[in-house]
């Protein structure tokens, strides 16, 4: 069989503990058979971020940069337990944090779905991707305790004091601030995202309360929207759609799925845990992050599976899900196909894609999801890593 042939290569960085593992498994066993596969290598690693001084982390994303698509596998991010563990000099920064900063992203999480794993929203029958706002507000606030009350006033650039509150008594304040710029880029990775997955997007904040706050940023989204995006949303078919976020919640749950929701900070963060745990499980979520400028970096949302790997360390048999791994690789073959022109490489993606839910649906999986599976007629069967992996490598 001749493989597929790449000419521009995937940016590819590796990582750590059962993922790392995994990462290996799964090019083994489900692309290099398939693909002359190209990759620009980074080990993002704990003991290769420790030896380059973190510099192997930055390299990655300026590579991200330069040829605009890669796959990462997840990395430990170091607290004080792995700085004994794998004996640091420094407590490194997470790797996330410092694509993302490079990169200036916004990260895009999707459930993968699977006939006999239902959400425990019924009507959800697509999947809802959630992209959250990761900058300022309430995460970058300024909090105090003003234990005898008083007048507490914001003071601007320009001079001016507002009175936030002549307090009575005993109480608290925060300052909280957002930059236009970070919105605007935030903006523009959502509208990118939306165009390259076509896909509706839509927005909320609470601008009938937060009457400049909140409002900036529906006219910032607004202004964006109308000058540089809104023919090619008319092309593709799709629509941006703004709502106050209590109405965005209620449709939310009333909806069959299947669209983009742009959250702020906070409500991104709080809302991400709510749909993860409606979609079944965090094995299954896969997350994108995406630039202003439309540089993509896909991986799984879950970590390095810590447990696991140790299990693996004494020899003993593993049964990690690999799909979000997966679909973070399918996710970057295809967009690299995408961008050369490669349609091979871009069916071939949707090929393992589906390869890798039908063998799930037919009743081989990883243990995880044995206890949420629920199809008449097929009885589910736990199989161990290397075993789900080379299920899916017969339908290829
Ligand atoms: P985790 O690796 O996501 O694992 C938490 C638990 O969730 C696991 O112990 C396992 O439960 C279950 N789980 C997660 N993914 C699974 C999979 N693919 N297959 C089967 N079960 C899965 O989170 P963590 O234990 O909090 O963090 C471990 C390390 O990952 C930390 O060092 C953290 O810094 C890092 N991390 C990295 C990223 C990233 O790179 N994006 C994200 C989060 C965390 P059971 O043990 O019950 O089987
Ligand atoms: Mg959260």
């Amino acid at each position: 069989m001749t493989k597929i042939r790449m000419t521009t290569p995937l940016v590819e960085l590796d990582g750590d503990e059962m993922t790392r593992i995994l990462w290996q498994n799964i090019k083994e066993i489900l692309i290099l058979p398939y693909v002359d596969l190209k990759t620009e290598y980074y080990d993002l690693g704990l003991p290769e971020r420790e030896r380059t001084g973190d510099n192997v982390t930055s390299d990655a994303a300026y590579a991200i940069k330069k040829y605009g698509v890669g796959v990462k596998c997840a990395t430990i991010t170091p607290n004080a337990q792995r700085v004994e563990e794998y004996k640091l000099s420094k407590m490194w920064k997470s790797p996330n944090g410092t694509v993302r900063s490079i990169l200036d992203g916004t990260v895009f999480r999707a459930p993968v779905l699977v006939d006999g794993i239902k959400p425990l929203v019924s009507n959800w029958t697509k999947p809802i991707t959630i992209a959250r706002h990761a900058y300022g507000d309430v995460y970058a606030g300024v909090e105090a305790y003003v234990p005898e009350g008083g007048k507490v006033y914001m003071e601007l650039p320009s001079g001016e004091k507002k009175l936030i509150k002549e307090m009575p008594s005993a109480g608290v304040i925060q300052g909280i601030h957002n930059l236009d710029a970070s919105i605007a880029g935030f903006a523009r990775s959502c509208f990118n995202y939306a165009l390259s997955t076509k896909q509706n997007l839509w927005f909320a904040t609470k601008d009938t309360i937060s009457k400049i706050y909140d409002h900036r940023f529906k006219d910032i989204f607004a202004e964006i929207y109308a000058s540089e995006y809104a023919s090619e949303f008319e092309k593709a078919g799709i629509e941006y759609f703004y709502t106050l976020i209590d109405d965005a919640v209620a449709r939310v749950m009333r909806s069959k799925g299947g669209f983009i929701w742009a959250c702020k900070n906070y409500d991104g963060d709080v809302m991400s845990d709510m749909l993860a745990t409606a979609f079944g499980s965090l094995a299954m979520m896969t997350s994108v992050l995406v630039s202003p400028d439309g540089k993509y970096e896909y991986e799984a949302a879950h970590g390095t599976v810590t447990r696991h790997y140790y299990k693996h360390l004494k020899g003993e048999e593993t049964s990690t899900n690999s799909v979000a791994t997966i679909f973070a690789w399918t996710g970057a073959l295809a967009k690299r196909g995408e961008l050369d022109g490669n349609e091979e490489l871009v069916d071939f993606a949707h090929k393992l894609e589906k390869a890798t839910t039908d063998t799930i649906e037919s009743g081989i999986m990883t243990k995880d999801l044995v206890g949420l599976f629920n199809k008449e007629g097929v009885t589910p069967r736990g199989v161990n890593s290397v075993d789900f992996l080379k299920a899916i490598a017969e339908r290829l």
